[in-house]
C-alpha cells in the first residue's frame, strides 16, 4: 500500500484493549474513562484475521498496545499466534511494565521481538502521583526481568513534563549508561481528556536536550532504514542509547509508514488527525461471503491509506487509552 504522498505502509498498531491499571495524568481522568463493551473489543481471532489481511497488502510488521496490553487475558497466546503468520517480521509491544515481571519470559518464548517500556520518573512518590497509585519498583523489577529473558532493542519511553519530571531527565540518562536500554524522551502531547496535558507542562526536544548533554556529549547513531521515529544518540562510554521524539515541535509524518487499529474496531489513519473505517462492522456482516469479505477489507485498508494526512494538524487531542499511543 502506497498513499497519495508516496509513502509505504507497512506497520499496524493495535490496540488490544482500553482498560488499563494505571491511570496516567496526560492520559487518562482520576476515574478512568467509560470503557467499550465486552462484545465491542475485537475478539482474537478477529485481530488475527485483520492482521493477515493486512499482510496481503504489505504489513509486515506489529506492535501490540492499549490501554495497557498486559491486562487483556490472553495476550501472551495473541502474540504466538501473530509470530506465527507468514510475512510478519518484527512484532514489538508498548506496556506500562507493571506486569513484565509475570510476563517477560513468557512474553519471550511466545516470539515477542522487542517491548518499548513507559515509565516517566525514576521516584517512587512521584510515579505514585503521576500514575495515580502505580508501585514504581513493579516497573523496575519488570525491567531487568527483560533483560534477563534476554530481550535486545528494549525502549524505555519517558514523556517529559515541565516542574513535574524535568529534573529528572539526567537522571534517566545515567539509568541507561549502564543498561542496553534505548531511552526516548517523548514530547507531551495535548489529550483528549481535559487539562490533562497543559500546554505549561509541555517542554520541547531542544531544550530536554541541552539538559542530556550536560551529562555527556551526545555522538548521532546511524539508524535503520524505517527504523522509527526517533533521533538517536549515544553518550560516550555508555551502554545504552538516547532518542528523542518530537511528535509536537517537529512532526515526523513524512516518514509515517503506519496505520492503527483500536480496540473496537476502527482501522485509523493517524493517532490525531485523518479517517477511519470500521472493519469490525465488515468482519461481522454476516452477508459477505469469504470472497467479498476480503473485498472489503482491501477496500476499508485503501481507504484508510488514502486518508492519512501529509501532516496531522496536531489539533486534535488524543484519546490514548482507546486508539492505543
Ligand atoms: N499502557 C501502555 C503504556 O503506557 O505504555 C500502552 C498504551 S499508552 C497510551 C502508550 C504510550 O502513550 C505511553 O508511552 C504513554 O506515555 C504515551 N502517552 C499517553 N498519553 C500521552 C500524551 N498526552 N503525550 C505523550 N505521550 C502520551
Ligand atoms: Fe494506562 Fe498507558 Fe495511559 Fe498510563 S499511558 S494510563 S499506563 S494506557
Amino acid at each position: 500500500m502506497i498513499d497519495k504522498h508516496s509513502r509505504k505502509i507497512s506497520y499496524l498498531r493495535i490496540s488490544v484493549t482500553d482498560m488499563c491499571n494505571l491511570r496516567c495524568v496526560y492520559c487518562m481522568p482520576p476515574g478512568g474513562t467509560e470503557l467499550s463493551r465486552k462484545e465491542e473489543i475485537l475478539s482474537f481471532e478477529e485481530i488475527l484475521k485483520i492482521i493477515k489481511h493486512g499482510v496481503s497488502l504489505g504489513i509486515n510488521k506489529i506492535r501490540i498496545t492499549g490501554g495497557e496490553p498486559l491486562v487483556r487475558k490472553g495476550i501472551t497466546s495473541l502474540v504466538r499466534h501473530i509470530t506465527g503468520i507468514k510475512g510478519i517480521d518484527d512484532i514489538a509491544m508498548t506496556t506500562n511494565g507493571v506486569f513484565l515481571k509475570e510476563f517477560a519470559t513468557e512474553l519471550k518464548s511466545s516470539g515477542l521481538s522487542r517491548l518499548n517500556i513507559s515509565l516517566d520518573t525514576m521516584r517512587e512518590d512521584r510515579f505514585h502521583d503521576i500514575t495515580r497509585g502505580g508501585k514504581i519498583q513493579e516497573v523496575f523489577e519488570g525491567v531487568e526481568e527483560v533483560l534477563k529473558a534476554g530481550f535486545k532493542r528494549t525502549k524505555m519511553n519517558a514523556v517529559v513534563m515541565r516542574g513535574t519530571n524535568d529534573d529528572e531527565i539526567q537522571d534517566f540518562v545515567r539509568y541507561i549508561l549502564e543498561r542496553d536500554i534505548e531511552l526516548r524522551f517523548i514530547e507531551l502531547m495535548a489529550s483528549g481528556w481535559k487539562n490533562m496535558a497543559d500546554e505549561e507542562r509541555f517542554m520541547p526536544t531542544s531544550e530536554i536536550m541541552e539538559k542530556v548533554k550536560e551529562v555527556g556529549d551526545l555522538v548521532p547513531v546511524k539508524q535503520r532504514v524505517g527504523g522509527g521515529p526517533a533521533t538517536i544518540y549515544r553518550i560516550k562510554g555508555g551502554l545504552g542509547s538516547i532518542g528523542f521524539i518530537s511528535a509536537v515541535s517537529k512532526a515526523f509524518c513524512s516518514t509515517c509508514n503506519r496505520l492503527r487499529l483500536t480496540s473496537d474496531g476502527r482501522l485509523r489513519s493517524c493517532l490525531l488527525s485523518g479517517g477511519e473505517v470500521d472493519v469490525k462492522d465488515i468482519l461481522r456482516s454476516s452477508d459477505l461471503n469469504e470472497k467479498e469479505l476480503a473485498e472489503a477489507l482491501t477496500e476499508a485498508f485503501i481507504k484508510v491509506t488514502t486518508m492519512k494526512p501529509t501532516v496531522h494538524s496536531g489539533k486534535n487531542n488524543a484519546v490514548m487509552n482507546q486508539i492505543g499511543g
